[in-house]
């Protein structure tokens, strides 16, 4: 059923739910929405600036603040205000113990390995602190729409690795917000250009994102409206911040007195540090600075050589992911800026002279990604058509069946939401247990696939190796979330798992998956056959074996030494990798046992009816 809603606030009656597009940056984190078509970023109450500092200070009641009053407490309560919490998301305390030393507040080495911070007597998990941040924003978006929100898009780093993507999506939830999806965020900003609709002409686009502490490069090549990150290279200490520490130093080394204060007095060395970002900020649209009170200049001249060979440094990063890519800057259709540091002059300047051609500015660089996570959610709420929404899997999800093989249960590409089974049996006689191990992948052995997770299917009742019937059921939600049902349909034993995890994965692992199971699709497919050969040899000489036993007094010792001599026989060569050999020796057993086996039925039939009394 359809939910409608009305918005207090214009009278309309909004028939979808509006899912917030947002960036949760290191420095700067912004909520966007669409509203028939057309992206908005939601500002402040004075309506001066969309830009929320990623910063949370704590009171010492405990209180949370967030946001630009936290950023005012910087100086004031180093100790107990957090900044670049991004920094440490589903890090370890070893990922992150060496820039500890550069953070004001502290983080704990924990036993469950993932790093906190420890503010007073309390400890925070950046998944915790996150979720302040997106609370705030889910606070000022329902300020603005006078209506609940519930569903987001929220952005990341195009190398953020499975555990940081989890990581975010779980600060989503913890503020009330269920995530559709994590993008990368030069995909949001590709999105917000307009590009990759799904009619366009395939191209490839280079993002040239720098922000406060960070630099990203990304090429992504799009296709059909498929974004695909060919590369990604960058410094994660490199950003407008050393702008400003530039500027700094330069105002230190002329004045000695300065310089010495700098040092001494915490709070004085802030103030310099605003003053030296509002300088950095003021020569991006004119060509001097002078503090209010006239005691500090610089102009643009002085100012761009000092940022030139950290500007340099970034280029040089872009020659690294061309490299990586397979590319050179010709083959670059358009170069995208993103990130509040490309507003100075000098960096588009070099960038475009880089690259050989004027780069795209229009759309605010601080801005962008987040009105691309908006574009995406639109997009997600079924508003816009001229994307092709990936609401496909993207990767095969299957199981672990003997020998280490993958049986695929939900092919690759299937529309979600999407459901399967497959049933099952037991290989040893009063098998007990089950366990079904979940993977996620392309190739033929589970070894090459990514695992998602595995549970044991217990008190399963004793029965003959072949007689349970174990039905895997698939259940693939909307929002990607797989839940695993393996029921043995005889006892009704049953056991289910939720798993979560397989939008983990970034496209670009997606597309190393994919392309690794193309190039070895042909020595896979010959494994594949051998071990399902051995796996079937196996099972066969157990059933001979059994046979032996049970038949015992209507076979003639030449029988018995025959078939036993085929059995070990194929017993010997299912050890041994020639896949031939192993089916001539199965054809040999089969056979030579299959007039015995008619011979042992008729004669037990024969048993069991003159066993009976009429
Ligand atoms: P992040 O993605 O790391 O959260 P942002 O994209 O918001 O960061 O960029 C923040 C950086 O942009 C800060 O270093 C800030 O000083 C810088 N910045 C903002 N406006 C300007 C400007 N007009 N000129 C130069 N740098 C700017
Ligand atoms: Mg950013």
């Amino acid at each position: 059923m359809a939910k409608i809603s009305i918005n207090m606030k214009t009278g309309e009656v909004d028939e979808k739910e509006i899912i917030v597009g947002i960036d949760l940056g290191t420095t700067n984190s912004l909520v966007a929405y669409v509203h028939k078509g057309k992206p908005s970023i939601v500002k402040d109450n004075s309506g001066k600036t969309a830009l929320v500092p990623s910063i949370i200070h704590f009171s010492e009641d405990n209180d949370i603040v967030v946001g630009e009053t936290a950023k005012q407490r910087l100086v004031s309560h180093p100790e107990r205000t957090i900044y670049s919490v991004k920094r440490l998301m589903g890090k370890s305390h070893t990922d992150v113990s060496n820039y500890e030393n550069l953070l004001s507040y502290e983080i704990i080495d924990e036993e469950d390995k993932l790093v906190k911070i420890k503010v007073g007597d309390t400890f925070h998990t950046p998944i915790n602190l996150s979720a302040e941040i997106l609370k705030y924003l889910k606070k000022r978006i329902e300020g603005h729409l006078e209506k609940k929100v519930t569903k987001a898009v929220i952005t990341v780093p195009a190398y953020f690795n499975d555990a940081q993507r989890q990581a975010t999506r779980d600060a989503g939830k913890i503020a009330g917000l269920d995530v559709l999806r994590i993008i990368n965020e030069p995909t949001a900003a590709s999105l917000a250009y307009g590009y990759g609709t799904k009619d366009s002409e395939p191209e490839t686009i280079a993002v040239y994102d720098l922000g406060g502490g960070t630099f990203d490069i990304s090429i992504l090549k799009l296709e059909h409206g498929v974004f695909d990150v060919l590369s990604t290279n960058g410094d994660t200490f490199l950003g407008g911040d050393d702008f400003d520490r530039a500027i700094i130093d330069y105002w230190a080394t002329q004045n000695s007195e300065m310089a010495q204060s700098i040092n001494e007095d915490k709070s004085y060395g802030q103030a310099i540090r605003l003053r030296a970002e509002e300088a950095k900020k003021a020569l991006s649209s004119s060509d001097q600075y002078t503090s209010e009170d006239g005691s500090l200049t610089i102009t643009k001249k002085q100012y761009e050589s000092l940022i030139l060979e950290i500007v340099e440094r970034t280029i040089s990063k872009c020659t690294e992911a061309l490299k990586d890519a397979g590319l050179t800057t010709t083959d670059i259709d358009n170069v995208i800026m993103v990130g509040g540091s490309t507003r100075t002059p000098l960096v588009k300047e070099m960038v475009g002279a880089f690259f050989g051609r004027k780069v795209h500015d229009d759309i605010n660089p601080d801005e962008v990604v987040a009105i691309g996570a908006a574009i995406q959610a639109d997009i997600l709420a079924g508003n816009s058509e001229g994307y092709l929404l990936l609401d496909v899997t993207p990767l095969s999800l299957g199981i672990e069946t003997m020998g280490g093989l993958m049986d695929p249960i939900i092919q690759r590409n299937s529309k979600v939401p999407s459901s399967a089974g497959r049933s099952y049996t037991t290989s040893v006689d009063g098998q007990k247990n089950l366990k079904v191990s979940v993977f996620q992948g392309e190739r033929e052995l589970v070894q090459h696939n990514r695992k998602l997770g595995e549970f044991i299917l217990s008190d399963i009742p004793p029965m003959a190796a072949g007689i349970p019937k174990i039905l895997v059921h698939f259940v693939l939600d909307a929002d990607g979330i797989l839940k695993v049902r393996a029921k043995e349909e005889r006892s009704g034993k049953e056991t289910e798992v939720t798993i979560t995890s397989q939008y983990g994965i970034s496209e670009e692992e997606m597309g190393r998956m994919l392309i690794d199971s193309m190039k070895n699709a042909e020595s896979d497919m010959k494994i594949k056959a051998l071990l399902e050969a051995k796996n079937e040899a196996n099972s066969i000489v157990l059933a001979s074996d059994k046979f032996l036993i049970q038949n015992a007094e209507i076979l003639s010792d030449e029988e018995k030494e025959k078939l036993t001599a085929l059995a070990n026989d194929l017993r010997s060569v299912s050890q041994a990798d020639d896949k031939d050999k192993i089916n001539l020796s199965m054809k040999n057993l089969n056979d030579y046992s299959a007039p015995l086996a008619e011979r042992a039925m008729n004669y037990n039939i024969k048993k069991a009816l003159s066993g009976k009394t009429v």
